[in-house]
C-alpha cells in the first residue's frame, strides 16, 4: 500500500516489474533476494511488505496455474508476517493489511468462514477506514469478490456501487479495480448494456496503467457483449484482441476461454472445421486449467457438430463423455441436456429403443431441472420416436411443445425440424390441409434459415479476409521494419565514420597550426635578421618587401593561434563545470579589449548579469570573440557602442551582444559561422574568419544555440542561448583521442 514504507531496492522494482510481465518464477527469485536483504536488517515494515509482495505472487501463479497449493504457502507467509508485526509497537494499519490479504488467500482457496469473519472485523475498524480510502475500497472490494465467488451477485454488486460512492477522488487505478469487478458480476448477471459500459472503462483504464491482467477482461467482456448480439464480427475482433493479450501473460486460463468462445461464433457461422480446431486444441492443451463444466459444455458442443455433419458415431462418444462428466458433478440440467442429445443421435441411426430410453430419463430430470435448450431437443426427439412408432398423437403432442420452446430459444434448426415433422404426421393421420399447411410454413422457414445460414457464411468469409488482411499487414510491418533497422545501422555506422572522419580531420587542424608555427617563426625570424644585418647592401624599396613578409608571417601565426584554439575546443577544459559570474567575465573581458576600446572610443555597457552554471573558459572565449567583433565592425564615422544584457526566458539563459556597427547582409548570415568565412577585404578590416566558428563550436558544446539579427548599415543583434542545465553527459563523452601527446 501506498504509505507503507518504500523499499527502494532494485531487486523489489525488478520483482514488481516480472510479476506485472507474469514471469513467475524470475519474480520469485527477485522477491526472495529482497527477503533476504531485508531479513539482514532487520527492519520490520521492509520485511513485512516483502512477505505482501511475495504473497501477491504465490497467489497470483496460484490462479494462473489452478494451484491451491501456493495459497496456504501464502498463508504461512502471512503467518510470519503477523508475528513479526506482534514484536514491536506498529501502527493498526499494517497488521489490517495483512489481514486483508489473508481474506484474499481464503477467498481463492474458497475457505469462506474464514474469510467472512476476518472481512468483517476488518470493516469495523472505522479508524483506519476513516483515514485510509483505499483500505476501505479494497476490503469493499473483498467483500464483494466474496459474494461473487458464492454466486452472490446482488450483493456484490451492491458492494461495489457501495465503493464507487465512498471513491470521492479520481484515483484512477482504485477506479479500474472498482470497473473490473464491476463488469466481472454484470458478466454473470448477463446485464448486457453494463458489460458493454463497465467493459470499455475497464479497457480504457488498463490501458492507461498497462494492466495486461484486466485489459484481457475489458477486451473479452466487449467480445461477450457483441456475441449476445449476434454481431459475430465484432465478437471476433475482440476475442481475437483478448486471446492475444491472455498469450501474452500466458493467462492460460483465458487462453482456453477465448479459444472456446472463438470456436463457439465459428460454429454459429457454420464454419465447423476451424470451430473443431478450437474446442480440440482445449480439450487437449488446456484441460488442466478447465473446470469440469466447462469441459463438458466443450464436449457437448464438439459432439453437436459431428452431429449436424452427420458424423453420429463420434457425436455420441462426446455426448457420453460429457455425460459422464455431468453425472459425476450432479449437473442435472446438462445432463438431461445431454441425455436429449444422445437420443436424438440414436434416433437418426435408427436405434429407436435405445433412444426412448434416453428421451424418458431426460424428460424425467428436465421437468425439474431442465433448460429449455435441451427440452426442445427432448420433446422434438420424443414427437420423431412416437411418429416412428406411428403413435401420432402423442408424436403431434412433443412435437406441438417442442416447436414452442424451439422458438423461444430462437433455435431454428429444431423449428424447422419440428414443422417437418408435424406435416408428416398430418399426412399419415389423411388431414392433408393441415400437412400441406405445415409444409408451406416448414419451407418458409427452411428458406429464411437457408438465407441466415448464407448471410453468416459471408460474415464467415469477411472475417477471414480481415484476419488475412491483418496477417498480410503484419508481414509488410516486420519487413518493413527489418528494412528501418537495417537502415538504422547503416545510419549508426556512417555516423560512426562521420565522427572518425571529423576527428582525424580535427587532429590533422591540430597538427598543421601547431607544426607550422616552428617553421613560421623561423621565417620570421631570419627575415628579420636579414633584415637587420644586410640593411646596407640591399636595396631601397627591399624594405617595404621585408615589411610584406613580416605583416605575412604575423597573419598566420595569428591564423594558426585562432585554427589551433578551435582544434582544441571540445579538450580537457569541458569537464570544468561552475558557477561563473557573468559581470566577473564582462568586466574581465572590456579590461583585456582596453586598447581596442580606447583606440575606437568605444561604449561597452551591460545589464546586471547573474551567475550561471557553465564553463568559464568557453564562455570568457564567447564574450571575447562577440564584444571584439561588435568593436571591431563600427562604422567608420561613429563611435561604437554595444550593449550585453541577459534574460532568463523558461529554462534558458538568453544573452544578447548588440552593436551599432556596419551590421551584416541578410544572404551572409549563416555564412559567418563558417570557418574562414569572411565578408571583408584584409584591407578593411582584419581578421582569420575563425572566431564565430569558434563561438559556434563552444556553443554547441554548451548545448545552446546562437542567432543573429542584423541588416546591413543598421548593426547587429548576437544572442545565445543557453540551457539552464547543461546535458554533462554528452558534453563530456566526445573523443579527445586526436589529440598528441606532447604536452600542449
Ligand atoms: P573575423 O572576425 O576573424 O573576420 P569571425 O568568424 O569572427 O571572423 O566573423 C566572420 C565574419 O562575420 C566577419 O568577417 C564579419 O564579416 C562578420 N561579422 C562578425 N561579427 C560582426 C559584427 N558584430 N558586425 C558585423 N559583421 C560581423
Amino acid at each position: 500500500m501506498s504509505d507503507q514504507s518504500v523499499i527502494t531496492i532494485q531487486e523489489y522494482q525488478h520483482a514488481q516489474l516480472s510479476l506485472s510481465k507474469r514471469r513467475f518464477d524470475e519474480s520469485m527469485a527477485y522477491a526472495r533476494q529482497v527477503l533476504d536483504m531485508v531479513n539482514a536488517t532487520g527492519e520490520v515494515l521492509q520485511n513485512v511488505r516483502a512477505i505482501h509482495l511475495i504473497v501477491e505472487i504465490n497467489n497470483t501463479k496460484g490462479r494462473y496455474d489452478n494451484d491451491s497449493k501456493l495459497y496456504s504457502s501464502s498463508l504461512m507467509y502471512l503467518e510470519e508476517a503477523q508475528k513479526l508485526l506482534s514484536q514491536g509497537n506498529f501502527p493498526k494499519k499494517y497488521l489490517w493489511d495483512i489481514h486483508l490479504t489473508k481474506v484474499k488467500t481464503y477467498l481463492l482457496l474458497e475457505n469462506f468462514s474464514e474469510a467472512e469473519e476476518l472481512l468483517d472485523a476488518l470493516l469495523s475498524e472505522d479508524v483506519i477506514l476513516h483515514t485510509h480510502l483505499e483500505r476501505k475500497i479494497n476490503g469493499l472490494l473483498a467483500y464483494s469478490e466474496f459474494h461473487y465467488l458464492q454466486n452472490e451477485y446482488d450483493e456484490a454488486i451492491s458492494l461495489v456501487e457501495t465503493a464507487f460512492d465512498e471513491l470521492t477522488d479520481a484515483d484512477e487505478k482504485l477506479l479500474l479495480e472498482i470497473y473490473t469487478q464491476a463488469v466481472r458480476i454484470y458478466l454473470r448477471r448477463h446485464e448486457y448494456s453494463e458489460i458493454l459500459e463497465y467493459g470499455t472503462k475497464t479497457l480504457e483504464l488498463s490501458r492507461k496503467y498497462n494492466d495486461s491482467e484486466k485489459e484481457f477482461i475489458g477486451l473479452n467482456s466487449i467480445a461477450v457483449y457483441y456475441g449476445t448480439k449476434y454481431d459475430f464480427k465484432m465478437a471476433m475482433l475482440y476475442f481475437r484482441n483478448a486471446l492475444d493479450k491472455s498469450t501474452e501473460i500466458d493467462y492460460r486460463y483465458g487462453t482456453a476461454y477465448c479459444l472456446i468462445n472463438i470456436g463457439t461464433i465459428y460454429a454459429n457461422l457454420f464454419n465447423y472445421n476451424e470451430a473443431l480446431d478450437r474446442y480440440m486444441t482445449v480439450l487437449q492443451e488446456y484441460e488442466d486449467v478447465l473446470d469440469d463444466s466447462t469441459g463438458l459444455i466443450i464436449m457437448n458442443n464438439v459432439g453437436n457438430i459431428y452431429f449436424t455433419v452427420g458424423k453420429l458415431n463420434e457425436a455420441l462418444e462426446y455426448f457420453e463423455r460429457s455425460l459422464s462428466i455431468a453425472e459425476s458433478i450432479q449437473y442435472n440440467e446438462m445432463k438431461a441436456h445431454t441425455m436429449a442429445q444422445i437420443s436424438r443421435t440414436l434416433v437418426a441411426q435408427k436405434r429407436y429403443k435405445e433412444a426412448l430410453d434416453y428421451a424418458f430419463k431426460s424428460e424425467e430430470l428436465i421437468e425439474d431441472s431442465g433448460n429449455l435448450e435441451g427440452k426442445q431437443i427432448n420433446y422434438i426427439t420424443l414427437g420423431n420416436i412416437y411418429y416412428k412408432l406411428d403413435n401420432h398423437d402423442l408424436a403431434m403432442k412433443y412435437v406441438g411443445k417442442g416447436i414452442v420452446c424451439a422458438k423461444q430459444v430462437k433455435d431454428s434448426v429444431s423449428e424447422i425440424r419440428g414443422y417437418r415433422l408435424m406435416s408428416n404426421i398430418f399426412k399419415e393421420k389423411g388431414n392433408f390441409e393441415k400437412a400441406l399447411e405445415y409444409q408451406l410454413v416448414y419451407s418458409q422457414a427452411q428458406e429464411k434459415y437457408a438465407m441466415d445460414q448464407r448471410n453468416r457464411q459471408i460474415i464467415d468469409i469477411e472475417i477471414r479476409y480481415d484476419f488475412e488482411q491483418k496477417e498480410k499487414e503484419i508481414e509488410l510491418l516486420k519487413k518493413y521494419k527489418n528494412t528501418l533497422v537495417a537502415q538504422h545501422d547503416k545510419i549508426v555506422e556512417q555516423n560512426e565514420k562521420l565522427i572518425d572522419v571529423n576527428n582525424d580531420l580535427m587532429q590533422f587542424a591540430y597538427a598543421v597550426s601547431h607544426d607550422l608555427k616552428e617553421p613560421l617563426r623561423m621565417i620570421g625570424s631570419y627575415s628579420q635578421l636579414i633584415q637587420r644585418r644586410y640593411a646596407a647592401h640591399l636595396e631601397d624599396s627591399s624594405d617595404e618587401f621585408f615589411n610584406y613578409v613580416n605583416e605575412g608571417v604575423s597573419r598566420m601565426t595569428k591564423l594558426l593561434d585562432d585554427l589551433l584554439k578551435y582544434a582544441t575546443i571540445g579538450k580537457s577544459d569541458d569537464q570544468d563545470w561552475e558557477e561563473v559570474d557573468l559581470q566577473e567575465i564582462f568586466d574581465v573581458t572590456t579590461f583585456s579589449l582596453k586598447l581596442a576600446i580606447e583606440e575606437s572610443n568605444a561604449k561597452i555597457t551591460s545589464t546586471q548579469l547573474p551567475n550561471i552554471y557553465t564553463n568559464r573558459a568557453y564562455i570568457s572565449q564567447l564574450f571575447q570573440n562577440l564584444i571584439s567583433n561588435a568593436i571591431k565592425f563600427r562604422k567608420k564615422d561613429e563611435n561604437p557602442l554595444v550593449a550585453v544584457s541577459y534574460r532568463k526566458e523558461g529554462t534558458e539563459h538568453y544573452i544578447t551582444f548588440q552593436d551599432n556597427g556596419i551590421g551584416i547582409p541578410a544572404d551572409a548570415l549563416e555564412r559567418i559561422f563558417v570557418i574562414f568565412q569572411r565578408l571583408h577585404k584584409r584591407s578593411g578590416y582584419s581578421g582569420t574568419g575563425i572566431g564565430l566558428s569558434i563561438c559556434m563550436k563552444i556553443i554547441e558544446r554548451l548545448g545552446g544555440t546562437i542567432t543573429v539579427e542584423s541588416e546591413q548599415g543598421e548593426g547587429s543583434i548576437f544572442t545565445v542561448i543557453l540551457p539552464e542545465e547543461p546535458e554533462l553527459e554528452d558534453l563530456n563523452q566526445n573523443d579527445t583521442s586526436f589529440f598528441l601527446d606532447d604536452g600542449l
